[in-house]
């Protein structure tokens, strides 16, 4: 029997159209996610939309819809970038606005509550719209939040509920120090455990008073108060499990995997290592397995922004340039863990580089040569991934998928394909033909199987690619031109 692996991305908040950052995100995952699959586990691949709030409730309304009708626009935006992308068709999308999730954020709640982690205080504080976040001074610069300069931060004055974070910082000290892999790569970690161990951690509010901001999970036992939008969200990664109600689906999935693996932006750190897992701790139930963290994407050395007209669209990417050419550039060129440039210029070099005089050439000049020079076709590997008669390139490949480094694995299988340029260019198989037909052929069956064995290596990251090379290679044909080259 397959053992159960499951991985999730962040839950974007449908306040805005899907970005590139995100589309990163849900590329890596997916990666992993058909990696695993390949390598014989099945796979609870996790990724949806994060829906109240008063981000959302404000957007509504200044857009004249009722919130629900908002935020249906959304995440059918979200689930079109699903496609887009090529994202595994068996992926889940959960909806915070679900019945099922709501009704999970409130079993957590009240187990929190039974456990005596929940309190009602008056309280005051500095909060940030942008982030849904509250704001201490030592955050702040000039007075404002450091990823949305341009929101005025807003004072939040009146009773809410409150969480007990800080009764959780030996526990999560003591936790991190344990597993010492939980955050991928784990030097993100080092600022967030220095804080808790100097300063540490101060409760958060977890509600918001109803009669301002309807729009959230209603309070069990108090029908003044909604939900603060991250106490609902983050229990998302669970009840997309179906957690309280179906017990066997959340021991196969959370229990027997060791939980989740969890992909996310650096923005994120307090909330997923930190806020939810003590949220977990406090209900009783097991931590996430892994967090991994990658940077942030800007564009000409600025933040994307609509007044800098910098904005990637991922959706006129795909339709420029093809789902696996996207695909391809976020893990070949957009940093794993650091952050990144993107541009539209650096997008088309690499298309044209990497892609149609790389890989694209490679396989028409094999597939061209071995049509005319090779007699049978030879027996495609369908079963190598993952398997003992790996190369050593292959070996190297998945020991980097192994450590979510997307970019070196991919960086590995296009060294590889120059290396097989080379032996073209070096044995000249089209000239030896002329005089010895069989030591041609020998060369160029040489030449295919190495391609084969890059082509199932390719498949997490190319599908569609790789599938097309590999129908070409077991007819011994020249396929249609993978990438044309854009002028
Ligand atoms: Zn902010």
């Amino acid at each position: 029997m397959s053992k159960p692996f499951y991985i999730t991305t962040t839950l974007p908040y449908v306040n805005a159209a899907p970005h590139i950052g995100f589309a990163f995100e849900l590329v890596s995952a997916d990666i992993i996610a058909r990696h695993k699959r390949l390598a014989g586990y099945e796979v609870f691949f996790n990724t949806g939309t994060d829906e109240h709030g008063v981000k959302v409730f404000r957007k509504a309304k200044e857009e004249g819809k009722d919130p629900q009708t908002y935020v249906d626009e959304y995440a059918k935006k979200y689930r079109a970038l699903l496609s887009a992308l090529g994202i595994s068709p068996s992926v889940h999308f959960i909806r915070t606005t679900d019945a099922a999730h709501k009704k999970a954020a409130q079993e957590l709640w009240k187990r929190s509550f039974n456990a005596g982690d929940i309190y009602k205080k008056k309280y005051r504080i500095k909060y940030c719209v942008g982030c849904e976040l509250e704001k201490t001074e030592s955050e702040l610069e000039n007075g404002h939040c450091q990823v949305h300069p341009h929101l005025d931060i807003e004072i939040i004055e009146e009773e809410n509920y409150f969480f007990r974070l800080s009764a959780y910082q030996e526990r999560l000290l003591a936790f991190y120090e344990e597993h010492n892999d939980f955050v991928v790569p784990p030097f993100r970690l080092n600022e967030m455990r220095s804080l808790i161990r100097g300063k540490g951690l101060e409760d958060f509010s977890i509600s918001r008073l109803k009669a301002k901001m309807p729009w959230g999970v209603p309070v069990p036992g108090d029908s003044e108060q909604v939900f603060y939008v991250w106490f609902d969200a983050l229990v998302s990664y669970i009840s997309a499990l179906g957690w309280p109600d179906d017990e066997a689906s959340f021991r196969k999935w959370w229990i027997e995997t060791g939980g989740v693996v969890q992909f996310a932006g650096k923005d994120q750190i307090r909330q997923q290592a930190v806020m939810w897992q003590a949220m977990l701790m406090s209900a009783s139930l097991p931590p996430s397995k892994q967090i991994v963290i990658h940077g942030f994407i800007q564009s000409g050395g600025e933040k994307m922004s609509k007044s800098l007209g910098n904005v990637i669209d991922p959706f006129a990417l795909v339709k420029e340039y093809g789902t696996d050419a996207v695909r391809f550039y976020l893990a070949r060129h957009v940093a794993s863990f650091e952050d990144s440039d993107f541009t539209l210029e650096k997008f088309k070099e690499a298309y044209n580089a990497d892609l149609a005089n790389g890989i694209g050439n490679l396989v028409a000049r094999i597939l061209q040569m071995s049509n005319q020079y090779v007699s049978n076709p030879i027996k495609f590997p369908d079963t190598f991934y993952n398997s003992d008669n790996l190369s050593g390139e292959g070996k190297a490949v998945l020991t980097h998928l192994h450590k979510f480094e997307l970019n070196n694995a991919v960086f590995v299988l296009w060294n590889w394909m120059q290396h097989l340029d080379i032996l073209i260019q070096d044995g000249k198989p089209f000239e030896v033909a002329k005089t010895n037909k069989i030591a041609a052929e020998k060369q160029l069956i040489y030449l295919l199987q190495q391609l084969a064995e890059i082509t199932v290596l390719l498949e997490p990251f190319m599908p569609e690619t790789s599938r097309r090379i590999k129908t070409a290679i077991k007819a011994n044909k020249k396929p249609e031109n993978l990438f044309p080259r854009k002028e």
